[in-house]
């Protein structure tokens, strides 16, 4: 039988431990693909700290690709129509939901269905064992989109596309951004820069970030930023004063939350202009609670969304937007780093210290 390897989740904040696993041909309706490519999400970090649930052991990473290796029976083209092949490099939904439920069917919005599974959210000990990005190959299981990935693409630029710029797809979609709006995008990690990147794309005239890394400033202007604010180094009254003295004449049109802080809420809030969007992205984490005056959001007229995961449509839009735009914006200097899957406890704290933007694994089948 053949084996792959793994660096498996045991417990959270414990060293990943290196394990093989079985290889067992792709049943109907699987793909099994020879990892590329994983990159480290915000999330993976958040599961490893143990602040959300995730089964132990497990094999984390959701943002993956790889090159099909062997196809099962009824497959065979993807998500788009075009035809799916062994050697094809292939991205995919990070979720997957093979079955009937009323989010799909009646509310389009799949990304809900009761039962929903999770690349990187599932236990390692039960077949197919494979189904994390931190692996030298994974399944991928019915109920799931596949996309097909240009060559013009590097891994670099392709691997990120499935859970964070396909996220942002939706968040800049639900934030409503017109043609002339002022945005505001609080936090610059990949989210945020893919925000900024995306409100120019689709016309704002002012776009405006804010962090408190410096390096995340900086590179922040390449992806679209008009101005950056180091939220570090001001009083969080300067801040909003700043941003409404850059959005004249009375605010932002969209205020989008990617930080994952809760705390910074009331001051989007006070960002706003009369009838602004507020659109919250960054908070997976539960228990991410903040007092805000209510009162503001009935005398200002704003709309508050919360925004998670996608709808595969957003798959496809965030592949034709980086395909797109990828001479305007520098999207393959966002994955910064790369290591090993023996070094996978070195990524993540790198990851977690941000002192990396995007970490990816590498793992090497010659290893
Ligand atoms: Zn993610």
């Amino acid at each position: 039988m053949r084996t792959a390897k793994a660096a498996v989740y045991q417990a959270p904040n414990t060293p990943f431990v290196l394990k093989e696993f079985p290889l067992r041909p792709a049943k109907r309706g699987e793909v099994l693909v020879q990892v590329t490519m994983s990159t480290i999400c915000r999330s993976d970090i958040h599961s490893y700290e143990g602040r959300r649930p995730n089964p132990c052991p497990g094999i984390l990473g959701h943002e993956i690709i790889g090159i099909i290796e062997e196809m099962g029976e009824g497959i065979d083209k993807d998500m788009r129509g075009d035809a799916l092949r062994v050697g094809d490099r292939v991205t995919w939904s990070e979720y997957f939901f093979d079955g009937q439920c009323y989010y799909r069917e009646v509310l389009d919005m799949p990304q809900k269905c009761h039962g929903v599974r999770k690349y990187g959210h599932d236990l390692a000990e039960t077949d197919p064992h494979l189904l994390g990005g931190f692996a030298e190959y994974c399944y991928i299981l019915p109920g799931t989109w596949i996309l097909k990935l240009p060559p013009e693409l590097s891994d670099e630029e392709a691997t990120p596309l499935n859970c964070g710029v396909a996220t942002m797809v939706s968040v800049t979609q639900a934030a409503e951004i017109q043609m002339g709006d002022a945005v505001v995008i609080q936090g610059l990690g990949l989210l945020g820069l893919y925000g900024a990147a995306m409100a120019k794309a689709r016309g704002a005239r002012c776009v405006i970030g804010l962090d408190a890394v410096a390096s995340r400033l900086k590179v922040a202007k390449k992806f679209g930023a008009d101005h950056v604010i180091d939220v570090g180094a001001l009083a969080a009254q300067s801040v909003i004063d700043e941003v409404r003295r850059l959005c004249r004449p009375d605010g932002a049109d969209a205020v989008i939350e990617v930080c994952g802080v809760p705390e910074v809420i009331p001051q989007g809030l006070q960002m706003l202009r009369t009838g602004g969007r507020y659109v919250l992205g960054g908070l997976v984490n539960p228990d991410a609670n903040v007092t805000i005056d209510a009162n503001m959001l009935v005398k200002r007229w704003v709309t508050m969304r919360g925004i998670h995961n996608y709808h595969p449509r957003h798959l496809i839009q965030a592949l034709d937007f980086v395909r797109s735009n990828r001479e305007r914006f520098p999207f393959k200097e966002i994955v910064d780093s790369k290591f090993a899957l023996k070094d996978l406890d070195a990524a993540f704290k790198k990851a977690s210290e941000r002192s990396v933007l995007r970490a990816a694994i590498v793992p090497d089948p010659t290893e």
